[in-house]
């Protein structure tokens, strides 16, 4: 196993697995086209439920846990597996990554902790008070909290957390890409490849050539793969919002009951710490799907979410479909470009 991220991991088979985020080690080989994720409860029943849910075709199908070396994991789709050399884009959505419980559980005994300030030192070296200078050390709630507040996890519902290229270039270090016009840049090079097709769209212009647009495949297909996501995610019982938020939404809902004669118990998710995965290459194949689910929980019966408002400590919003809307905008105003 390689120490550094991204891991590039070397699969029993054609092509190289890469993972853009999370612990070394985490990740191992599973039967063909498939990859064993290190086995979390929170994961397990989130992708089960997944599975008999509208949602399910943007997520890595999921094939129950399994025991290899001593150690259990969660077995699912290795989602790389159809492309050709792929780019790779990881961005963890929603306004905040923590769960509201582990920022209760770290104000418990808040120790200062040198290591916290070590990183936060390492991204911005006039981050600390002078007392936290003095000390050498931050406390975990300070430190979770400041981390939100430097990427654009704050200010947009989503970071962009790895890039790996077709070309081969590599990047992991986005914690400070907060700025509009930085996370447009880095889309915009990510989706911007040596190798993407042009597709003229428009009327038939009178005069050849003129007011054409020509917009890149890739980017078409994505914001149409997220648009689509958007609609599920709207109808989805698993990720429930308080009510349909349109009629098409509602109907869809209740056509989607009536064919798969689904008895779902609509148990409200917060889904926090979630990524998106883009991936794309030269074949024009471009695709989305989330993973990540060690940290989606059901709420308290009691309780709804919007996943667009804003998070205040209590209301448990995690800003998913806010940072998704501010995603897709964001591509569409690359493509219009
Ligand atoms: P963290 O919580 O720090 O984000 P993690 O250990 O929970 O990490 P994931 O976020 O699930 O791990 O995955 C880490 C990386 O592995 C992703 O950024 C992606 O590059 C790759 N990856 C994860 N799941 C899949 C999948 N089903 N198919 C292909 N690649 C995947
Ligand atoms: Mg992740
Ligand atoms: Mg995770």
């Amino acid at each position: 196993v390689l120490k550094y991220s991204p891991f590039v991991v070397s699969f029993r088979k054609h092509y190289p697995w890469v993972q853009l985020s999370g612990h070394a080690g985490n990740f191992q080989a599973g039967e063909d086209g498939r990859i064993l994720k290190r086995f979390c409860q929170c994961e397990q029943r989130s992708l089960e439920q997944l599975m008999k849910d509208p949602l399910r075709p943007f997520v890595p199908a999921y094939y129950g846990v399994v025991l290899q070396d001593g150690q259990t994991f969660n077995q699912m789709e290795d989602l790389l597996a159809d492309f050709e050399g792929p780019s790779i884009m990881d961005c963890k959505m929603g306004s905040r990554t923590y769960l509201e419980e582990e920022l209760v559980k770290a104000r418990e005994r808040p120790r200062p902790r040198k290591d916290m300030y070590e990183k936060m030192v390492a991204v911005d070296p006039g981050a600390p008070t002078p007392e936290e200078h003095a000390q050498g050390a931050v406390t975990k709630p300070r430190y979770m909290q400041w981390r939100e507040t430097v990427s654009s996890t704050s200010t947009l519902g989503f970071r962009i957390e790895g890039i790996k290229k077709a070309d081969g270039t590599c990047n992991t270090n986005f914690k400070k890409t907060q700025a509009l016009e930085q996370v447009t840049k880095v889309l915009e090079d990510f989706v911007d490849g040596d190798h993407v097709i042009l597709l003229k769209v428009g009327k038939p212009p009178k005069v050849p050539h003129a007011n054409q647009r020509t917009l890149p495949v890739t980017q078409q297909k994505y914001v149409a793969r997220l648009e689509e996501l958007r609609e599920a995610l709207e109808i989805s019982p698993f990720f429930k919002t308080h009510e349909p938020s349109t009629r098409t939404g509602a109907r869809s809902y209740s056509s989607f009951i009536r064919r798969s004669g689904s008895r779902l118990k609509p148990a409200i998710q917060q889904v926090v710490g979630s990524s998106l995965l883009f991936v794309h290459d030269h074949t024009g194949l471009a695709k989305v799907w989330m993973i990540d689910f060690g940290k989606t929980v059901a709420l308290p019966d009691h309780q709804t979410l919007s996943h667009r408002l804003p998070w205040a400590e209590g209301n448990r919003e995690d800003g998913y479909l806010w940072g998704l809307d501010n995603m897709i905008c964001l591509l569409q105003g690359l493509a219009q470009s």
